[in-house]
C-alpha cells in the first residue's frame, strides 16, 4: 500500500517575458528553456495589460493540430473565431477548451480597444491516438463554472473533482485535467487532493502562499511546480488567489513545431504540407 505524502514545490520559475501573436506581450511559464513541458502540459501564458498595445494586435488566424488549447481569462473580452464554425466571446472567469484534434484554424482576437485584457493560455498535449480526432470546442462563462464555497475559500472548478465532491465542466478522460482558480483569505490554509498519478503546478494570481510542509514561498506571478503526492496543502501569507492545474503524464516522445504537436517529426511535416495545401482544417 502506497503512503500518502504531501505535495512539495519541486521547481519554482518566475517565466520569461515574450511575445506571441501578433505582439501581445506575455509571460511564458511552460514551454521555455526553464521548462519546455510538464507532461500532459505543453506551454502556460500568463498576460495582463491595460495598455492597448501589448493586446490589441491579438492572436490573427494560425493552425493547431495535436493538442487542446485553453484560454482562461481574468479580465477584459477576447474572440475566438474558428474554421469549424464556432465562434463566441468570453470575459472575465470564462473559459474556452478547443482541441485542436486532426486541426483547425482559429483566431483569438481581443473584443476591446482599451482597458485591461488579462487570463491565460494553457496546451494540454493529446495522446497519439486522439492527435487526429475531430475539433471539438467548450466555451463557458464565468455563471456557468461550478463554485464551491469553504469557510475560507472559494474554488472555481474548471475541470476535475474536489474532495468535496465539486466536478469541474470541463470533461476529458485522457489527461484528467484539473483546473482550479481558488481564493484563500490571509493566515487561512486550503487542503484538497490532487491524484497521485498527476503532474501539477500552481501559478499566483495575487497574494503569496506557502506550499506543502516544506512551506516553500510562491509570491505572484511565479509557477511552482509541484511533487507527486495525494495531500495538497497551501497557507495564504495575504489574501491570496491562484490557479490549480495538474493533469495524468502520457508518457510519449513529444515533436513540437510552432503550432503543431506530434509524435514523431514526420507527423510535424505532414502537419506543415496538410497546412500549406488547404488540407489541415
Ligand atoms: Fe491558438
Amino acid at each position: 500500500m502506497q503512503q500518502s505524502a504531501k505535495n512539495e514545490v519541486k521547481q519554482l520559475i518566475n517565466g520569461i517575458p515574450t511575445s506571441d501573436g501578433d505582439g501581445v506581450h506575455l509571460t511564458r511559464l511552460i514551454g521555455n528553456a526553464k521548462l519546455m513541458q510538464l507532461d500532459p502540459f505543453l506551454l502556460f501564458d500568463a498576460f495582463g495589460s491595460d495598455q492597448p498595445q501589448d493586446y490589441i494586435g491579438g492572436f490573427p488566424p494560425h493552425p493547431h493540430r495535436g493538442f487542446e488549447t485553453v484560454t482562461y481569462m481574468l479580465a477584459g473580452k477576447m474572440r475566438h473565431q474558428d474554421s469549424v464554425g464556432n465562434s463566441g466571446v468570453i470575459s472575465a472567469d470564462g473559459v474556452q477548451w478547443m482541441t485542436a484534434g486532426k486541426g483547425i484554424i482559429h483566431s483569438e482576437m481581443p473584443e476591446q480597444e482599451q482597458g485591461l485584457l488579462a487570463g491565460f493560455q494553457l496546451w494540454v498535449n493529446l495522446p497519439a491516438n486522439d492527435k487526429m480526432t475531430t475539433p471539438k470546442y467548450q466555451e463557458h462563462s464565468a455563471a456557468n463554472i461550478p463554485q464551491e464555497k469553504r469557510e475560507f475559500s472559494t474554488v472555481k472548478v474548471i475541470a476535475g473533482t474536489t474532495m468535496q465532491g465539486t466536478t469541474g465542466i470541463i470533461d476529458n478522460k485522457t489527461t484528467a485535467p484539473l483546473y482550479w482558480d481558488v481564493n484563500l483569505t490571509a493566515q487561512q490554509c486550503f487542503n484538497d487532493n490532487i491524484a497521485s498519478t498527476h503532474n501539477g503546478f500552481i501559478y499566483v494570481i495575487s497574494g503569496e502562499l506557502s506550499v506543502g510542509e516544506q512551506q516553500t514561498k510562491v509570491t505572484k506571478g511565479q509557477i511552482a511546480t509541484l511533487t507527486t503526492g495525494d495531500i495538497f496543502t497551501v497557507n495564504a501569507s495575504q489574501d491570496s488567489r491562484f490557479l490549480v492545474i495538474a493533469g495524468k503524464p502520457l508518457n510519449e516522445p513529444v515533436e513540437r513545431a510552432g503550432p503543431f504537436v506530434m509524435n514523431t517529426r514526420q507527423e510535424i511535416e505532414q502537419a506543415f504540407a496538410d497546412y500549406q495545401h488547404g488540407r489541415l482544417a
